[in-house]
């Protein structure tokens, strides 16, 4: 599979806020008082990034011709999907500065594939061109990957990206369920990603006669008494969330989250989780939250280490950073709705007080500040209770 396919090469080392470019370092800035003030240099990070990765969501690969979404509203672009995951390679490794790991957010090849006897065929061919980028990738799990795949074929795959622990380190998985697909990992001193398993409790990948499948179906019918769980139980409101395609996590990932979270505001550590499913309201439609988004809030909520949240599965995007705790909630748009002619991708820059995520195509340029950490930027996105 050609590694080639994007358009317009990166430029060299740029200040993703102040849209100039540096023939040197990316913050080829040190003069504050310079220059026309439109924005201020002040907005600018004053050193090189300490690490950066790139996010992509939703490719939903499947070589078959466009179609749309359940409703209709949205044309999917099967095909070309792959196209647009070779222009976000080309971006990735002809940038200034290469991304230290991918972050793949779920929902890597469609359900259709399924149909067609073809998830093989596909998961290959997304994974060919993942691979022209020699980066790591951390694979998320979506409910694509359960239309395609059962749990324990995903955990045998390589779409399992669970690093290999240490011997004698402290352990970087929930203890139980043991087929849970949640894990911790370290970049670099001081930061930590935490990928979570949004279909732990769900009624997808998990062998309709297993306990978990009947505690889940249990669950969902107490919400939802469509015949198809499919369709929302309501036009409108938090309750949207019960469907099928949707599901939650478990109690064993939740305490082990919790645990995690609490040795890294022991330690000041800057957590990033991901996840397929958005947890803030504020951040997605209803329709896509994760079924006890609340309780995964509240964990979220009563620690000071987690920076920010990173999820898919709503096409459209969203984000708001949580005004009481500064915690940024970050919904990618995702590639399958995006034109042939556009981009859904972004490289985040990490530096000690921020998070600096350069878009491209229908992802916006954004800037994540850490809670705590005093700037004179004006954050013009929007904050939520
Ligand atoms: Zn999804």
């Amino acid at each position: 599979m050609s590694c080639g396919g994007g358009e317009d090469p990166q430029p060299v080392a740029r200040c993703f806020l102040c849209e100039s470019t540096a023939d040197s370092a990316p913050a080829g800035h040190t003069d504050p008082d310079s220059g026309p003030k439109t924005p201020t240099m002040s907005d600018c990070p004053p050193q090189t990034p300490l690490f950066s990765f790139g996010v992509i969501a939703d490719i939903q690969y499947a070589d078959i011709d466009d179609g749309f979404n359940y409703t209709r509203s949205h044309r999917r672009y099967y095909r070309s999907s792959l196209q647009l995951l070779g222009n976000a390679q080309k971006g990735w490794c002809e940038s200034a500065v290469r991304p230290d790991f991918i972050l793949q957010l779920g929902d890597i090849i469609d359900g259709f594939n399924k149909r067609h006897g073809a998830s093989e065929r596909a998961l290959d061919s997304v994974l060919t061109e993942l691979s022209c980028c020699p980066v790591e990738v951390h694979h998320v799990w979506g409910n694509h990957e359960f239309y395609n795949f059962s749990r324990s074929e995903l955990l045998r795959s390589k779409l399992n990206s669970t690093p290999k622990t240490e011997p004698g380190s402290s352990p970087n998985r929930p203890p139980a369920p043991a087929d849970c697909y949640a894990y911790r990992f370290s970049p670099f001193p001081g930061f930590s990603f935490v990928v979570l398993d949004a279909y732990d409790v769900s009624l997808l990948g998990r062998d309709t006669s297993s306990e978990q499948y009947g505690n889940a179906l249990n669950l969902i019918r107490q919400h939802n008494n469509n015949e198809d769980l499919n369709c929302p139980p309501v036009p409108e409101g938090l309750g949207q969330r019960f469907t099928m395609f949707n599901g939650g996590f478990s109690k064993g990932q939740l305490d082990w989250l919790d645990s995690v979270l609490s040795s890294a505001d022991d330690k000041h550590e800057r957590v990033t989780i991901v996840s397929h499913l958005p947890v803030h309201p504020n951040s997605t439609t209803a329709m896509c939250l994760a079924w006890n988004f609340d309780e995964l809030l509240s964990i979220i909520r009563s620690h000071s280490s987690v920076v920010c949240y990173m999820a898919g599965h709503d096409h459209d995007g969203g984000y708001c950073q949580d005004k009481d705790t500064g915690v940024h909630y970050l919904t990618l748009e995702g590639v399958i709705e995006t034109p042939p002619d556009s981009d859904a991708f972004g490289t985040v820059s990490v530096y000690e007080d921020r998070m600096v995520l350069k878009g491209n195509g229908r992802i916006k340029d954004r800037v994540f500040l850490f809670a705590g950490c005093q700037s004179d930027n004006k954050q013009s996105d929007t904050c939520c209770s």
